[in-house]
């Protein structure tokens, strides 16, 4: 029978088991029960087999029944452990074991995968065996039910044996009764010798009867021979499947070994790689604790220090506010202090600002609204050699108002407000000129006459050369960085206009027609203001727009003359500047205007007995000139008509000329000899307009009536007469006692607050 000799296997089994030292402690433990439950259970089979009493084969179904059992629930076990190993896996993760483990999984879940295979074929043996079973269960009721017959047939046989028996030893005692008989009937009857035939047919009959149930003996003899047979056939196939069933089951326990000793060995591993990991983790630990123990005392530190700090964490938001709250006072004070200050410095500013105009207007006042400056141009390569080309004029050398001018062998002095010599750079003229210039963003009108004969320097100072530029470029770079200075305040647009004045019509320099001329108007809003309908104005915004307007304008004026130097020489060059202001904080609004002129060749042309063109320019430049000597003349003297409409220029500059706008007329002399008739001719005439109110009272009434331009030609000779023997304030070039008329309406302009005596 399996059944006995299966559980010596598993208790040997048992054997093969790691040594307990061996294993994880809670892993042996679970072996231990295992093998307890084990035993218990060989122990209940082998006791219910007993009691039980049932065929070898259903003995040993149940124990592969059991076994089966035994194997589910060790395949449980080992499922826990698994799930118990990944949830380690899963506690480890980024172990450097992690790919043994996933290893060790693989094996396990192929270990459970073969164990699910000997499952499979335990269950397919245990049909089978079940099959069988049934089968031989079947064969042994056949058999019984055979034997049975056979048993009941042998009773029968027997029973008619013993019957037939009888009857042939009833028959062979008869015979003497028979032969008796026969004798008897031989000698008795025929009918004795009918009644043995009779008894001879049925003898004859029941020997026929025992023949046949012999053989009915024999063939059941025969047949239970057969049955016989078959149940060692049965016996012996009954025998070779136990033997299959126990190759099977001892397979299955060889492959269980195996599945064990794997299982063993994943277990050994894991335990070893466990120990060894232990062991890493334990020195950590001794390094950590040797690290704690170090770590302490700084600790110690640590925690009072923290200890120290969360006390004053725990003050600090008092103390924060209360800083918080010093500082915000001591803020909102210091802001209230600034503001203060600033509005006091706002109201100082707009106070000086306001002092400032005051004494630019009371300078400007005292220096005279008209101021003439001379400068003396260096004698240059054009002026020749020789006696010609001498040197005519020369310099005080304390006084730089003054200069004095050899004439046909006199020497001849002027005073002006001031005198530049050859030397004089042109940035020193602008710094002369600037606060001029500055006053046009305050809204005055300005004008800078460049006056002088052909060839004196006008041009040069006021346009210059690109190298040393003049007059009208520096302004309007002053006007720039002004502007720019007050951008914080102010907004300002400065447009320019550059225009032309040739006999006595005025040419738009900048327009698309600089051969139109154009008309200079009345504004029709009825403010007396006048206006250049047509005039081109340029918006500027840099030097760099400045220069492109100069060019433009001077390359206008090029293709337009053949000559140019002749023709600049006999017509006025006007730039006009415009500058509004808009005080942002006050809505204020500003507009000044800027009229840099350079003006025609000063020099007698009419004298030379010029004709055609020529004495119609000389006739033209002489009226114009005059003009702006009347006007000058009228403005100063206070007069009630101002003859404006003379010319084109004064019509034009009226506007620039009247009211408390301010005048430089800035006379050009030419040094050299051969020039000074000319040169005399601009230094009285610039005298004169200087002096129309600067001078004394008494000087005034010589100057009651300006001169024209033929009488300044004709007193220009009379040098005798006019040469001063003391230094400035008794310079002029034409003393005299004042008419009676001059002093009269001077008295009267003086009565009525209109001309105000200026101390020289
Ligand atoms: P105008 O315009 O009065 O006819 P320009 O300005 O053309 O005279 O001057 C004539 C010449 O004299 C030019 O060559 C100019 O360069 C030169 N010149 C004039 N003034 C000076 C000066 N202050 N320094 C140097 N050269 C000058
Ligand atoms: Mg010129």
């Amino acid at each position: 029978m399996a059944g006995p000799c299966l559980w010596p296997d598993l208790t040997a089994k048992e054997s093969l088991l790691p040594p307990e030292s061996r294993m994880r402690p809670e892993m042996s433990q679970e072996v231990e029960n295992l093998k307890a439950n084990l035993l218990d259970q060989a122990q209940e089979i082998s006791r219910l087999r007993s009691e039980l009493g049932g065929t070898d084969l259903e003995k040993h179904r149940d124990l592969l029944a059991a076994e089966n059992e035994r194997l589910r629930q060790e395949m449980k076990a080992r499922e826990g452990e698994l799930r118990e190993l990944r949830r380690q896996q899963a506690q480890c993760r980024g172990c450097t074991h992690l790919q043994e483990n996933a290893g060790l999984q693989e094996r396990l879940s192929q270990l459970q995968r073969e164990a699910e295979e000997a499952r499979a074929k335990l269950a397919e043996l245990d049909v089978e065996v079940q099959q069988k079973t049934n089968r031989l269960a079947e064969v042994e009721l056949r058999l019984k039910d055979s034997l049975a017959e056979r048993a009941e047939e042998e009773e029968r046989l027997s029973r008619r044996l013993r019957d037939s028996q009888e009857t042939i030893a009833s028959l062979k005692s008869q015979p003497q009764q028979i032969k008796y008989i026969i004798k008897t009937v031989e000698v008795e009857s025929t009918k004795a010798k009918q009644a043995l035939s009779e008894s001879q047919s049925r003898n004859q009959y029941l020997q026929e009867q025992v023949g046949m149930q012999r053989q009915v003996l024999k063939e059941m003899e025969q047949q239970l021979q057969n049955s016989q047979k078959t149940a060692a056939q049965l016996r012996a196939q009954i025998a070779m499947y136990e033997s299959e069933l126990e190759r099977a089951h001892g397979q299955m326990l060889e492959e269980m070994q195996a599945m064990e000793d794997e299982k063993n060995r994943a277990i050994e591993e894991a335990f070893s790689r466990a120990q060894v990991e232990m062991k890493a983790v334990h020195e950590n630990l001794a390094g950590v604790r040797t690290n704690l123990l170090t770590l302490q005392p700084a600790l110690r530190t640590l925690t009072h220090d923290y200890n120290s700090l969360k006390r004053q964490v725990r003050d600090f938001p008092l103390l924060l506010q209360e800083t918080l709250r010093s500082a915000r006072a001591e803020i909102g004070q210091a802001i209230e202090e600034v503001n203060n200050t600033n509005r006091e410095l706002l109201r100082k500013y707009r106070r000086e600002l306001q002092l400032r105009k005051k004494c630019h207007n009371e300078l400007v006042r005292l220096k005279g609204n008209i101021r003439v400056f001379g400068r003396v141009r260096p004698i240059t390569k054009e002026d020749g050699e020789g006696p010609e080309a001498a040197n005519a004029v020369t310099f005080d050398a304390n006084d730089d108002a003054v200069l004095h001018l050899l004439h046909k062998g006199k020497q001849v002095s002027f005073e002006l407000d001031k005198v530049f010599p050859p030397q004089a750079s042109q940035e020193e003229v602008f710094q002369e000129v600037q606060a001029l210039v500055t006053s046009c963003i305050d809204g005055y009108n300005v004008c800078i006459f460049a006056y002088g004969q052909t060839g004196a320097g006008k041009t040069y100072t006021m346009e210059g050369t690109s190298a040393n530029p003049g007059i009208n470029q520096r302004a309007l770079q002053l006007l720039f960085s002004e502007v720019r200075s007050k951008a914080s305040d102010w907004d300002y647009a400065i447009t320019v206009s550059v225009a032309e004045i040739y006999n006595e019509a005025l040419r738009d320099l900048l327009g698309k027609e600089p051969q139109e001329k154009l008309e200079i108007k009345l504004c029709p809003d009825g403010s007396g203001q006048l206006y250049v309908p047509g005039l081109t104005e340029f918006r500027v915004q840099s030097v760099e727009d400045i220069n492109k307007v100069f060019e433009f304008g001077h390359v206008k004026r090029v293709t337009e003359c053949t000559n140019l130097n002749e023709h600049s020489s006999r017509s006025h060059a006007l730039l006009i500047v415009t500058v509004h202001g808009l005080d942002r904080s006050t809505g204020l609004r500003t507009t000044g205007k800027l009229n840099l002129v350079d003006l025609a060749g000063s020099e007698r042309v009419g004298r030379s007995g010029a004709e055609g063109s020529r004495l119609r320019e000389a006739q033209y430049i002489n009226k114009s000139l005059s003009a702006l000597g009347d006007v000058i003349y009228a403005l100063r003297s206070r007069q009630g008509h101002v003859p404006f409409r003379n010319s084109k220029l004064t019509y034009l500059l009226q506007d620039s000329l009247s009211g408390d706008s301010k005048t430089l007329m800035m006379v050009q002399v030419s040094p050299a000899e051969k020039n000074t008739s000319e040169t005399l001719c601009s230094l009285k005439f610039a005298e004169r307009v200087r002096s129309v109110e600067l001078g004394p009272i008494s000087r005034k009434a010589e100057l009651a009536s300006w001169p024209s331009q033929e009488q300044l030609e004709v007193t220009k000779g009379d040098v005798s007469g006019t040469a001063i023997s003391s230094s400035r304030g008794h310079a002029s070039p034409s003393p005299g006692p004042p008419s009676g008329r001059a002093t009269s309406i001077r008295r009267k302009l003086q009565t009525s607050g209109k001309l105000r005596p200026v101390p020289v």
